[in-house]
């Protein structure tokens, strides 16, 4: 086929992305994992499925970074993830230590990809391999917003029983308890929410997405959400590597946009074959903005805390 897209990682995330890439079939797949026979086996298992689906996108396993040489995209999905009561943050200091030993694998074999960061703490670990690679910003972008925002668009299909296709929002800032749900931009066929519903249910609505992914960790126990981010990272890569020019929420590398600077943090982006072609910046309230920048700072204080040992 030519192109490839490598998932390191063939956990949860990764494989469920490896199998929704592959049945796409703009590339072959090469899915890394240190542990031996697990992205072998997994990946035979998706390959099997490929007469039934009909795609004749190759996959691959590995544990060798060889077999990534060359990727147009690397998604990153490998580390720990969050476990009942635990929180993102907490998840700082191991994944930084995978992050770091991933990126200057890849970046040896791929020096021309764009990498999709996945692992949490997301928009730390998409500064750390920002970094770490010496990539330019544009290349190095986490996923966020997009999962963030696709669970309060089917809180609200759900709450005014519309399809979800009625349904847009967008979701900025950090990727956890600090991120900033924008209600004014959500909207069901064009009416914001914010005249369609009580502020009671928009204010209820909101909670349920910033506590959506620590709502399922509760549920599955011994791990935490994977069917949905793997939809949601699938969807960044579609626009990379098919040169969508879509903008998506992303955490992405500020310099400036927003009154920002030197923070990776969840704002619209531009993606397209050269990773983020453009930031867009939205017209905010001052309150709006006020709460994107005590986000940013949110997550500046958990990369200093990254670098200071
Ligand atoms: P998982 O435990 O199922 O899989 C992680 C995999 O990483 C394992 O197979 C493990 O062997 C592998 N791994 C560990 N160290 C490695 C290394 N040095 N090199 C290669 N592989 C290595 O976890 P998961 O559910 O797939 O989640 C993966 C990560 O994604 C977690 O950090 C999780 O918090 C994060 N996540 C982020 C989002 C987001 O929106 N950004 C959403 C869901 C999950």
């Amino acid at each position: 086929m030519g192109r490839i897209i490598s998932v390191i990682g063939a956990g949860n995330v990764g494989a469920s992305l490896a199998q929704r890439l592959a049945e796409k079939g703009y590339a072959d797949i090469v899915l890394l994992d240190i542990i031996d026979g697990l992205p072998q086996g997994k990946a035979l298992d998706i390959l099997q499925s490929s007469p039934v689906t009909g795609c004749d996108a190759g996959i691959t396993g590995t544990n060798d970074y060889k077999d990534t040489a060359g990727s147009a995209v690397i998604v990153i999905t490998s580390g720990a993830s969050r476990k009942p009561g635990m929180t993102r943050d907490e998840l700082l200091k191991t994944n930084a230590g995978i992050i770091t030993e991933v990126t200057q694998n890849i970046i040896r074999y791929s020096p021309d990809c764009t990498i999709v960061m996945v692992t949490n703490p997301a928009d730390a670990m998409t500064y750390l391999a920002l970094k770490v690679s010496g990539f330019p910003p544009s290349r190095v972008v986490g996923l966020s917003g997009v999962l963030d925002s696709a669970r309060l668009s089917i809180f609200i299909a759900a709450e005014l029983k519309v399809s979800v296709s009625e349904v847009s929002s967008i979701v900025l800032g950090e990727h956890g308890q600090n991120m900033v749900v924008i209600p004014r931009l959500a909207t069901v066929k064009g009416t914001p929410i914010t005249e369609l519903l009580p502020r009671e249910t928009v204010e209820r609505l909101v909670g349920c997405t910033v506590n959506g992914g620590a709502e399922i960790v509760g549920l599955l126990k011994t791990g935490s959400a994977f069917y949905a981010p793997a939809a949601a990272a699938a969807r960044m890569v579609e626009a990379i590597i098919v040169d969508k020019r879509e903008t998506l929420p992303c955490a992405a590398y500020l310099q400036g946009e927003y009154g920002i600077k030197d923070v990776v943090i969840g704002v619209p982006v531009r993606l397209g074959k050269k990773g983020i072609e453009e930031i867009v910046e939205l017209e905010l309230t001052d309150e709006e903005k006020e709460a994107l920048k005590n986000s940013a700072e949110v997550v500046k204080k958990l990369v200093n805390t990254m670098f200071i040992k």
